[in-house]
């Protein structure tokens, strides 16, 4: 791994971009994983790299949504199997959420490599290896578990392709998106639209899990009630615009 110093201002996600590197060094992350990788990290600069404050509302709503679920399923990708293997095996742990390997770039290799990377940290049952269902898509995130996916109410899909989750939301399930672009279909189309980093996103969702578990369905069911996500995508396009105002001044540019 490339020796990055700590004080470095960008060392959290050259950190991450490691991680995607690794992954496919493995032979777990796809090469395509690195450009979407790059895209995430131009979109986090342009946040400021913080999870905001409306971006914690969704996380928190999400969170009651998966503890309300019958047979909530969290969707793994060749990019969140490198970034976020432990919170990702937590977050089902806590919440009694079930992993399915889901893969766009699709080998039955890889989604075996995906499943053994992630009972190395830890994962019980993980879906996907034998997955026999097809959504109605062209490509190969088509290809769902019976059990899984296609039969869940709640999925969580961090780094999702904007096509399959309008599929998912028009198959009647409430999608949970991560995805650091507030206007790409993905967001666009989510039942909740979480715009946050996926390092930070599923580390705060498995706190809020650890905190929420225990409440009554009443309670869950009002944080659900009390979040609009129409807002999400304004509240994150007004954080840019906000950060991008606040470091053009620091630098002496003139804001437009
Ligand atoms: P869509 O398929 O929704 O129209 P897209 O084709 O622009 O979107 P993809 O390349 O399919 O995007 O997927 C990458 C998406 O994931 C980008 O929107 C990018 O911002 C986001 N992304 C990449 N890395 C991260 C990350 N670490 N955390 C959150 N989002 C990320
Ligand atoms: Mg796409």
């Amino acid at each position: 791994m490339t020796d990055i110093p700590r004080e470095h201002p960008r060392y959290e996600s050259l950190m991450t971009r490691e991680k995607i590197v690794e992954g496919i060094g493995i032979g777990i992350t796809s090469k395509q994983g690195l450009v979407a990788q790059g895209r995430g990290e131009a979109f986090d600069y342009l946040i400021g790299e913080r999870t905001t404050e409306s971006a914690a509302f969704a996380e928190r709503a999400a969170v009651a949504h998966i503890l309300l679920a019958e047979n909530p399923i969290i969707s793994v990708n060749g990019n969140t199997a490198a970034l976020v293997p432990e919170s990702m095996v937590t977050l089902a742990d806590v919440t009694g959420a079930t992993l399915e390997v889901n893969l766009f770039h699709r080998s039955d290799a890889r989604v075996h490599r995906i499943i053994e990377h992630l009972k190395s940290h830890g994962a019980g049952r993980v879906l996907g290896g034998s997955a026999e269902k097809r959504l109605d898509l062209s490509h190969d995130r088509a290809i769902v578990d019976e059990e899984g996916i296609f039969s869940a109410d709640v999925v969580l899909v961090p780094l999702e392709d904007g096509d399959r989750c309008q599929k998912l939301v028009e198959m009647g399930k409430v999608v949970i998106s991560i995805d650091l672009n507030p206007l790409s279909r993905t967001s666009l189309n989510a039942s909740v639209s979480i715009i946050d980093n996926v390092t930070r996103a599923l580390q705060n969702m498995t706190q809020f899990a650890r905190d929420m578990k225990h409440d009554s369905r009443e309670s869950l069911q009002e944080v659900i009630n009390s979040y609009d996500n129409r807002k999400f995508i304004p509240d994150a396009l007004y954080a840019i615009q906000e950060r991008l105002k606040h470091q053009a001044e620091e630098r002496g540019v003139q804001w437009i």
